[in-house]
């Protein structure tokens, strides 16, 4: 852990301004995923009185996500959205603040507590202590054509925009859970489906596996990448090149979805927080950054479980030992 100067503050954080409209809270949860919502309900139940600085998508990835069934606790499906909702609802009643469509632009953590937060609403806080769970962005392909093309047939999301695709042809890039995932979920609205992979073998679970596989709609691609995505106002091909023959082909398709794999959006806190080559946060297991009062979880943090269950045993930790510290420190 870091060496960092550690002065807590000794003004009252009782949220109150703290002079020239500086908000001073105790605990600021940087977004608002499962790990940042799951943070805030610890908190909460700890009379921290928590402040959540949401981001714009209240929840996260889940709230974009359609189903899901690995929850624990919920035999059937849940919609990700209710998920979301629920988990507000129960932070909310132990009294955690939710501040939604509002985004922290700028921190300032290198002079220890209490820690100095930037919003792109104009705001401007203090925070004795910060969870940062800021999550991560599906990545991009970075071919020509998708950046031009998206919200016109390539996507990111099948949740959101599946629907616009019935009774279509799409194909979907990535041999993982989530490329499956959502194949599957597509298949309720195209009339074919094409995951095209860059191996010859898939890298989703086996249940995911035997459900692709077995659906009639689903078909496979394999060792092949895309190369361009082209259309005129909207997509109506793929260039794909597969990558043991070198053979080039174009594919008419109305979409593209793409599915491999996520970057953690921690940009913000470059030079503020140590992070590994991929760009996530590096935490100890209990969950402190190389910041002293500054603690991660979830998504912005690992890059090995992303899984809704283990952001939010995450955020609990990270909740938990924000309590701890607080009270190590005579707050
Ligand atoms: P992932 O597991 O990292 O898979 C990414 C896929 O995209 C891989 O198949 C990879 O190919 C491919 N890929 C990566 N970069 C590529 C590129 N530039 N061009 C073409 N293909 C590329 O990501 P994910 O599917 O989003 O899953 C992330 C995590 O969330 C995993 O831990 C997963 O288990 C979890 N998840 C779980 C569920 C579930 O349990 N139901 C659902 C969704 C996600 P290679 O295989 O060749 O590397």
């Amino acid at each position: 852990m870091s060496g960092l100067n550690f002065t807590l503050s000794t003004t009252p954080s009782n949220n109150e301004p703290s002079g020239e409209g500086v908000q001073h809270e105790r605990v600021i949860v940087i977004g608002s995923g499962p790990a940042g919502l799951t943070a805030a309900l610890y908190t909460a139940r700890a009379t921290l009185n928590p402040l959540v600085i949401a981001g714009h998508e209240l929840g996260g990835q889940i709230a974009l996500t359609h189903e899901i069934e690995n929850y624990p606790g919920f035999p059937e499906p849940l919609g990700g959205q209710e998920l979301v909702d629920l988990m507000v609802a129960q932070a909310e009643r132990f009294g955690a603040r939710i501040k939604t469509f509002t985004a922290v632009s700028k921190v300032d953590f290198r002079n220890g507590s209490p820690f100095r937060i930037w919003t792109d609403d104009g705001g401007e806080y203090l925070a004795d202590a910060v969870i940062v769970t800021v999550g991560a962005t599906p990545r991009h392909l970075n071919v020509p054509g998708e950046e031009a093309f998206t919200g016109n047939g390539v996507s990111y999301c099948a949740t959101c925009d599946g629907y616009f695709f019935r009774d279509k042809e799409v194909v979907v890039v990535g041999g993982g859970d989530s490329a499956l995932e959502e194949a599957l979920f597509l298949t309720r609205f195209a009339s074919k489906v094409e995951i095209i992979h860059r191996r010859d073998q898939l890298r989703a679970g086996a249940a995911l596996q035997k459900r692709a596989r077995e659906n009639e709609k689903i078909g496979f691609i394999w060792d092949t990448v895309v190369e361009e995505i082209m259309g005129d106002r909207a997509v109506n091909a793929v260039r794909l090149r597969n990558v043991k023959t070198g053979e080039v082909w174009e594919k008419p398709t109305d979409g593209i979805f793409i599915f491999i794999g996520h970057s953690p959006n921690t940009d913000l806190f470059e030079g503020q927080l140590e992070r590994d080559s991929f760009g996530y946060i590096i935490t100890d297991h209990e969950m402190r950054t190389n910041v002293d009062g500054v603690f991660a979880a979830g998504e912005a943090q690992d890059r090995i479980f992303r899984q809704v269950s283990t952001s939010v045993g995450q955020g609990a930790a990270a909740g938990i030992m924000v309590e701890r510290w607080l009270a190590g420190h005579g707050e």
